[in-house]
């Protein structure tokens, strides 16, 4: 490759409207993300993300996303690749409902009607 191919491989005055396009998107998504591993990867992840959603779409999934600590918040990787911007905090399935009941009850009210009652 001559240098000449070279530069025009690079173009920077073309970044605003090309494929690049969301390079600056991608820090600021960066900043608001707080578990910061594998950039590189969660760049490219970022890139085919903004194809499905915009940088709004992104940073408001991430708000919403809010874990109450580092090691709950997933990969940004992962979190991209998943489309986890489109979890909502109010679906998370809830406790798993555990019988200790002899025989064990025939559904989660009619347990929860025996606890109340003591048993
Ligand atoms: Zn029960």
């Amino acid at each position: 490759m001559s240098a000449r191919e070279g530069a025009e491989a690079y173009h920077p005055a073309n970044g605003r409207t090309g494929a690049m396009a969301w390079r600056d998107d991608f820090e600021a998504f960066w900043r608001a993300y707080p578990r910061k591993v594998g950039k590189l990867a969660a760049e490219r992840a970022y890139g085919k993300a903004r194809k499905l959603a915009t940088a709004e779409e992104l940073l408001a999934g991430v708000a919403r996303y809010r874990k109450p600590s580092y090691a709950d918040w997933c990969h940004p990787t992962t979190w991209l690749n998943q489309g986890r911007w489109l979890d909502e905090p109010g679906t998370a399935a809830p406790a798993p409902w555990v019988c200790s009941h002899t025989p064990h009850c025939a559904g989660r009210n009619a347990c929860r009607v025996l606890v109340s009652l003591g048993r």
